[in-house]
Parts: C-alpha cells; structure tokens; sequence
C-alpha cells in the first residue's frame, strides 16, 4: 500500500490483505479440526528449481503461511540444470507420498523443460495449482475440482462487492491458461456475461467501457486508462510490474498493476490496489486449495471457509 500516489480514490480501495488473512486464519481453523478429529495434517510440497530470486521468494512466502496454517510443508530445491527426469521422478514419488497432499511445481521452469509434460505429471488430485489438463477440464465442465489460486482469488474479491455477479458484463483482458482463461471459466459459472481480450483485440477500450466488472491480466504497467471504464466498475487488477521510479532516486523501483490507479480509481466502484489486492489472495487460495485437496483424499467433506468482509477490511 505504500507503493501508490497521494491522489484520493473515489472508489472503495479492496483491501486484498485483509481479506487473505482472513481466509487464511478461515483455512487455519479448518486445519486444526481435520487435525484433532480426523488425524490429518494437510501437507504441501513445492518444487523449485533453479535460483530465480522472485521465485525463491515466492516459495519461501508459501513455505512459511502454509506453517503457519498448521499444515506440513516440504521444499525441493533442484538445480537448474537437472534433467527433466529429475523433475519427473521427483513428482512421482511425491505422487505417492501420503503426507504430500498437494504438489506444487514453481513457474517458470527452465527453457530445457517441457511444461505441459511437468503438469500432466501431476496427480490432478494433488494439482493444488491446478493447472493438469484434468483440472482445465473440470473447471470448463462445471465440475469439482481444484482451480487456479489467482483466478479463486479474484472471484473472491469481486464478490466481497457485489456477492451476486449474476449478468454483470465482465471482461478479462489476457487469455493465458494461468489467469485469463480460468478466471473467464469462473466467471461464467458466475453467470456474468463474458468477454475475453487479448493483444490481437481491435479497440480494446471500448471493450473495457462494456464492463461492470473489469479483470485486468495483461502484464502491461498501467494499460487501463481512466477513460476506459464504466463508472462504477468493479476493478481487478492482477498485474505485477516492476517499473523504474526516478522520482524516488536514482535506481529506484516500484510495483505497480495493468491498471493506471490513480486515474481509474476516480471512476471506478471499486478497486484492487497493487500491492496488496490479487497478490495476498493467490497465496491464501493455495492454502486452501492444499486443504480441499487433503479432504478429497482421505474422504472428508471439504466445507468452504466464509470470509467475512466486515471483519476483514
Ligand atoms: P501472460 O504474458 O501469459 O499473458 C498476458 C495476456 O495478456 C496474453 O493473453 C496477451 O495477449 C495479453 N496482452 C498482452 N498485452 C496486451 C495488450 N496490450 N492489450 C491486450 N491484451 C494484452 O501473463 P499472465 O497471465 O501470466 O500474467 C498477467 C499479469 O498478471 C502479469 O503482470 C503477471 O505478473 C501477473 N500475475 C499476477 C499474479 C498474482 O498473484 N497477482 C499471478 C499470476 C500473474 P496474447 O495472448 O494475444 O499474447
């Protein structure tokens, strides 16, 4: 929250923070009680291989948040340079290991390997990032299964404005198989009415003026202009850019979303800061993923944590 300008927001700023703490105090709960009355420690183990320094940090994040939800966590660290059958074997016995309840390979993964090879090597029940074709499949069919973190975790944040999205206009701008297209499956099943933009859109502003609920996935700083939004819009920006910050000194950087906040958030209903909107959920939805993945495998009834916005924010 630091991160941002002095210009006062018209639309109510979603608190991304407060509403992750508490789903993951929610998920700590549901923890403690498959622990004392059904004798299960949901784990999570998490794959990282080579030594990207975001991604070290993002493992550490959820090394740490899915201890302090009382679960087990397990780190593999391989070498960017193994071979893919490392990687492979890995996931197989991780596959067969009942105290790992949920896998976790982090992206990306080095140029030698084959992805899509990596994820379908997964148990679809363990895919707590659930991206197996098995996954994809179910989220497109409407049925059970685990579905990404982010795009969870945009749901939720819309829905801490407006709980009932039924025939809202939503567009999502970018098509990837890890935000846009499964926040678009999700929307659907929303009933909202839904558009799906990407580089090759041709006026891609008057698509955005369409809609009552924005989700921006583009990964380009501050795409959304004020000018682009309906007033009164719902504003989910899922964007993480790092871009210079001269006016903070020499070398300096800053975060910021696909949304250009300080114009949209005069227009908008609502919006999500960066950081501290989309970014705290993907974590927390992982966290819960881990537990509705342990539930599943041992049978028990996975029960959706209810996140209070009025104690949250
Ligand atoms: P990708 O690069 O995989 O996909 C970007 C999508 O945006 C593509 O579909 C692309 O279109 C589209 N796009 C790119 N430029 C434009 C443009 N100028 N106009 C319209 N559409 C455009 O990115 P990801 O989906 O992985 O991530 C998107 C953003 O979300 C990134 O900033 C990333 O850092 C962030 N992110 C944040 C997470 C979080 O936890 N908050 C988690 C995951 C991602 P086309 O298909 O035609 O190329």
């Amino acid at each position: 929250m630091t991160e941002r300008s002095e210009i006062e927001p018209v639309a109510r700023v979603i608190n991304g923070k407060a509403i992750a703490a508490r789903l993951t105090g929610e998920i700590g709960k549901a923890v403690a009680t498959l622990r004392s009355v059904h004798g299960v420690q949901p784990g999570l183990a998490v794959i990282l291989m080579g030594d990207d320094p975001a991604s070290q940090v993002y493992v550490r994040n959820k090394a740490r948040q899915t201890v302090a939800a009382g679960m087990q966590s397990f780190d593999h660290n391989l070498d960017g340079s193994a071979p893919e059958s490392e990687l492979l074997d890995l996931i197989s016995r991780l596959n067969s290991d009942p105290s790992a309840h949920g896998i976790l390979v982090q992206l990306p993964l080095p140029d030698h390997i084959n992805v899509n090879l990596v994820m379908e090597a997964i148990d679809p029940a363990k895919d707590v990032d659930g991206f197996h074709p098995v996954n994809v499949g179910r989220l497109a069919t409407g049925e059970a299964g685990l579905v990404p973190g982010t795009p969870l975790g945009c749901i939720i944040l819309a829905k801490d404005v407006t709980p009932d999205l039924t025939g809202h206009e939503a567009v999502v701008i970018g098509r990837s198989n890890i935000v846009g297209k499964p926040v678009a499956q999700l929307l659907l099943a929303e009933n909202c009415t839904v558009t799906i933009a990407h580089s090759r859109t041709r006026d891609l502003p008057g698509v955005v003026r369409r809609a009552d609920l924005l989700i921006a996935a583009a990964g380009v700083p501050e795409l959304v202009q004020g000018d682009w939004v309906k007033p009164g819009a719902i504003v989910i920006d899922v964007g993480i850019n790092r871009v210079p910050a001269p006016e903070r000194g020499e070398g300096k950087t800053k975060l910021v979303g696909d949304v250009a906040f300080d114009s949209v958030s005069q227009v908008a209903g609502a919006i999500t800061p960066v950081p501290g909107g989309v970014g705290p959920m993907t974590i927390a939805c992982l966290m819960r993923n881990t537990v509705q993945a342990a539930c599943s495998i041992h049978g028990i009834d996975y029960v959706e944590p209810i996140v209070d916005s009025e104690k949250a924010v």
